[in-house]
């Protein structure tokens, strides 16, 4: 029998958390040829997230939860489930269910003929705002095109994971993570299927454009150094037009004497030249982040407690 988990990270979602659970457990039912379990972690919630997931796991043997220490971000929190996940495949899924649980069986199916990543594209974001439609189109055109990785659009995190896609992505630990270009990174056998993704069922979005910013810059960063090279390209273009613009000025000086005007142009070179350098210091700032950032190796996430699901079959303890 092979077993599956889904994974659901939590952060302040006691709105939606009861529902969720139960319509993922009714998609199980239809499903008696598979073991389910269900990791569901708690990233540091301030409401009853916690609180329902304790209730849940007293009623469901199948329910694993790992509760961290504070709220490490959702990237953390689906590495921490992974890191516990001991079956054949997993299904990463979020807890407001924006990813349909009846996609599941598809999933599923699909896995079984032999794709080890499948994942859910959404056809339409009803819900979605049309400027944060068009920034994020933009965003993944521009991405595909500087980073030699072939990122899907309008993909998200739900997708089932064949058990070595987890491993593999378990090696990857990077504390500023951007699982959605890691997926793609890690290769395997890929298959998309599209649906239509519903808005929020409650509850409110985490994301905000400055966390959705953060979010796109660390894509950028943590997967080409193109900015670099294009800033070395600019800089040795700017240098080659400073320097015929240097030969104009020596040549009219020497055949027209120097009258000491050109206050305006020297004044708008100076300050164009130093955007440019302030700019192209900040990009070299972001690497330098990075660098920083994953030297100091710390853990991605800590985990205050966890509660391992009661039933796990016997087989699909590989370790
Ligand atoms: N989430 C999380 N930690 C965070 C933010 C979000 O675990 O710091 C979870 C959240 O509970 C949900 C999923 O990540 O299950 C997606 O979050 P959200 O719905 O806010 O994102 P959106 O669907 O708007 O992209
Ligand atoms: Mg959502």
């Amino acid at each position: 029998m092979k077993t599956i988990s889904i994974l659901i990270p939590c952060y302040n979602e006691e709105a939606v958390l009861l529902q969720c659970y139960e319509r993922t457990a009714a998609v199980m039912e239809s499903l008696p040829q598979f073991h389910f379990e269900f990791i569901f972690v708690n990233d540091g919630s301030s409401d009853r997230t916690l609180t329902i997931l304790q209730a849940i796991q007293c009623k469901d043997s199948r329910v694993s939860v790992i509760d961290l220490s504070r709220n490490f971000g959702k990237e953390a929190a689906m590495l921490a489930g992974m890191d516990h996940m001991n079956t054949d495949a997993l299904v990463i899924m979020d807890a407001d269910l924006q990813d349909s649980p009846e996609l599941i069986p598809q999933m599923i199916s699909w896995w079984q003929q032999g794709y080890d990543d499948v994942y859910a594209k959404r056809s339409s974001r009803s819900g979605e705002t049309m400027l944060k439609r068009w920034t994020s189109h933009v965003y993944y055109r521009v991405l595909q095109k500087i980073s030699s990785l072939p990122v899907q659009p309008d993909a998200g995190d739900f997708r089932l994971l064949d058990r070595k896609c987890v491993e593999a992505l378990k090696r990857l630990r990077e504390s500023q993570r951007y699982t959605k270009g890691l997926f793609s990174w890690i290769g395997f056998k890929k298959k998309e299927i599209v649906f239509d993704r519903p808005a929020r069922a409650a509850g409110k979005t985490k994301w905000n454009y400055w966390k959705l910013c953060n979010l796109a810059l660390d894509g950028i960063t943590s997967f080409t150094t193109a900015p670099l090279r294009g800033a070395s390209v600019i800089g040795c273009l700017l240098a080659f037009i400073a320097a015929v613009y240097m030969m104009i000025i020596i040549g009219k000086t020497i055949l027209y004497g120097n009258n000491v005007a050109g206050y305006p142009s020297l004044i708008s070179v100076v300050l164009f030249i130093g955007g440019i350098q302030l700019f192209f210091m900040g990009i070299l700032g972001e690497y330098l982040g990075r660098i920083f950032n994953e030297s100091k190796e710390r853990p991605v996430y800590l985990v205050k407690d966890y509660k391992q699901a009661r039933e796990v079959k016997k087989d699909a303890v590989h370790q």
